[in-house]
């Protein structure tokens, strides 16, 4: 301890004790605010010694990043008081920032000269910061870095503040990646991770300091631009797209990302948060609809559509419970033998209003709701029985096949559920095939690919779907021993081109020369029917020999064909 300080704690021998004992920095400064005396503590904390600073104003540990309202506040409160506790963010001797809890009392003597100040100081940055990582991790996205939606609303909420005081307006944006969750399943989740990562980064290069770019959940983010007109909010939404117009390079993938973008304006179609934000959604929602990779601006009335999806998710968990749902079946012909080998079941939707739905309506919405793989089970054990029926009744051939997606081949006990059906039915596993569909890379998952080799030992068959519509078609063969290949309606569908007849002809030849029976989708017409058994495809499916219909139809159905034939 220092003489000047020796000298006053002499005079004062309650105070003394206290010094000594002391963790806390002390600085004593005299009535001229001079600095007369500091404790080791003090030295500790702020790096400097009383020489460097006696007889200094304490100004000299100011950092300049205190707000000066709280200096205001504390010389107020001094004088009414004669103390004042709060926190200041100063700065040490070596430059570096410290966080002290400060308590100042100022002692009247009776000759105002020998008035004094004691300042007593804790160095509670260590709590600072963390309460400042808190704050930012709460605020922010861990992932990304960006800000997140409690961060996003509290801005925008300002933003539209300051805009309302100006005239101003304020752009809102909805951005939604098209079909994040299939790249997620194709590739993983941490494929999946990354891209957002890049994403986010593309993103904010195009914003900058234009706006703000919050990640709002999953593959969601929003930006608001503050101060802008329509003509430049869309000359941004131009910039992100051609941003994405290069390939995301992930896990040494090149992807080529799509996104839909929902934008709305503030004053015009929402005066707060909320009501923004929803709009904007709304607006995306319907760039969705109307093929994705484009943007919309909000217009009254987008709402309502977004609401009638809500209720179809509504009726369908009530058409799942009340057994509206029913499966049609669709014959499988074979053309040489001229009867019916196989029958395809499709799910159909007996809505009470909207008449029979077909699945491209709903079960994408059934894949949103998470409920995908309870519907494909309940297909399953309907197919199974119903073909069990079938059997005793005279077709003791018919081979079903059923469409399974990958939500229900991803439940751990996949493999006991459809031994399950089969033997609840009584069915054979020979008369049992599963449709996978080639654009969900199915087969690029090991875990499936072990759980169909399980059951093609049982004898259970696997046809591939929609052949030739997904880019792999060809590497998904190397990768199982698949039975069948289904080829899709397209390649037959209207006039048929030179080039897809080419396409025809050279998956039927490799099909065969693999020994891996073909079936052609979508056979309407003799002429397409000559076509395929020309290039040597001899399984067919369409309208030609049956549109799908339920169970009850298909045995007159089968019959008559049968009949035709002979
Ligand atoms: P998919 O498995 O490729 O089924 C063939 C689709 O082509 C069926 O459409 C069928 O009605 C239609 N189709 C058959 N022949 C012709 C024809 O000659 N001309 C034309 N224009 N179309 C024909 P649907 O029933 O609407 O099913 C659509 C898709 O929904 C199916 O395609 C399948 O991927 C999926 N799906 C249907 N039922 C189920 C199910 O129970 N589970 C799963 N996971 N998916 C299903
Ligand atoms: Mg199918
Ligand atoms: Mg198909």
């Amino acid at each position: 301890m220092n003489s000047a300080f020796i000298r006053f704690a002499k005079n004062h021998r309650n105070v003394e004790m206290l010094f000594n004992y002391m963790n806390d920095g002390l600085m004593l400064t005299n009535h001229r605010h001079e600095i007369i005396a500091v404790n080791s503590a003090f030295q500790r904390i702020t790096g400097y010694t009383l020489k460097d600073v006696e007889g200094m104003n304490p100004s000299v540990l100011k950092s300049g990043k205190t707000p000066k309202h709280v200096y205001h506040e504390m010389w107020d409160s001094i004088s009414r008081s004669g103390t004042w506790t709060g926190e200041l963010l100063n700065e040490r001797k070596d430059g570096t920032l410290f966080w002290s809890f400060i308590t100042i009392t100022k002692v009247e003597q009776p000759r105002p000269e020998d008035s004094y100040c004691i300042g007593i100081m804790r160095d509670i940055s260590e709590r600072k910061w963390q309460e400042e990582q808190m704050k930012y991790n709460a605020s922010h996205d861990t992932l990304t870095k960006l800000p997140n939606r409690v961060l996003f609303k509290e801005k925008l909420e300002e933003a539209l503040r300051t805009a309302s005081e100006n005239g101003e307006k304020v752009a809102v944006l909805f951005l939604d990646l098209d079909r994040f969750k299939k790249i997620n399943d194709s590739y993983g989740h941490q494929a999946g991770d990354e891209l957002l990562m890049k994403m986010s980064q593309r993103i904010q290069s195009v914003i900058g300091e234009k706006g703000l770019v919050s990640r709002f959940g999953g593959d969601e983010f929003t930006i608001f631009l503050p101060a802008v007109n329509e003509a430049a909010t869309e000359h941004v939404i131009s910039a992100l797209f051609a941003a994405f117009e290069k390939p995301i390079i992930v896990h040494e993938k090149e992807l080529y990302i799509s996104m839909s973008i929902g934008a709305c304006f503030f004053p015009e179609h929402g005066e707060d948060v909320e009501t923004l934000l929803k709009n904007a959604d709304s607006a995306m929602y319907r760039t969705k609809e109307e093929g994705r990779n484009h943007y919309q601006r909000y217009e009254q009335g987008m709402n309502e559509t977004f609401a009638e999806e809500l209720s179809l998710e509504t009726e369908l968990l009530k058409a799942i419970r009340q057994q509206e749902l029913e499966v049609y079946y669709q014959l499988q012909v074979d053309i040489e033998k001229r009867i019916p080998f196989g029958i395809e079941a499709l799910i159909r939707w007996n809505h009470p209003l909207k008449d029979v739905l077909s699945p491209a309506i709903f079960l994408p919405l059934a894949e949103e709701m998470g409920v995908m793989a309870d519907i494909d089970e309940w297909v399953l054990n309907e197919a199974c029985q119903q073909t069990r029926r079938w059997h005793r009744e005279g077709f003791g051939e018919l081979i079903v096949s059923v469409n399974v997606s990958r939500e229900f081949f991803k439940r751990p006990d996949f493999v006991s559920r459809v031994e399950q059906a089969l033997a609840r039915a009584e069915l054979d596993p020979a008369y049992l095939c599963l449709e996978i569909t080639e654009k969900t890379a199915i087969l690029q998952d090991e875990d499936i690919r072990a759980k169909l080799n399980q059951l093609k030992q049982k004898g259970v068959g696997v046809s591939l779907d929609d052949f030739g519509t997904g880019y792999s078609s060809l590497s998904q063969l190397r990768m199982f021993p698949i039975d069948t290949l289904k080829i899709d309606q397209s390649f037959i569908r209207g006039q048929v081109s030179p080039e897809n007849q080419a396409i025809v002809k050279l998956i039927i030849g490799m099909a065969n020369s693999l020994n891996v029976s073909v079936i052609c989708e979508g056979i309407e017409t003799e002429e397409q029917l000559s076509l395929i058994r020309n290039e040597g495809c001899y399984k067919a499916q369409g309208y030609l020999f049956s549109r799908p219909i339920p169970a009850d139809e298909c045995k007159g159905v089968m019959e008559r064909l049968i009949q035709s034939f002979t």
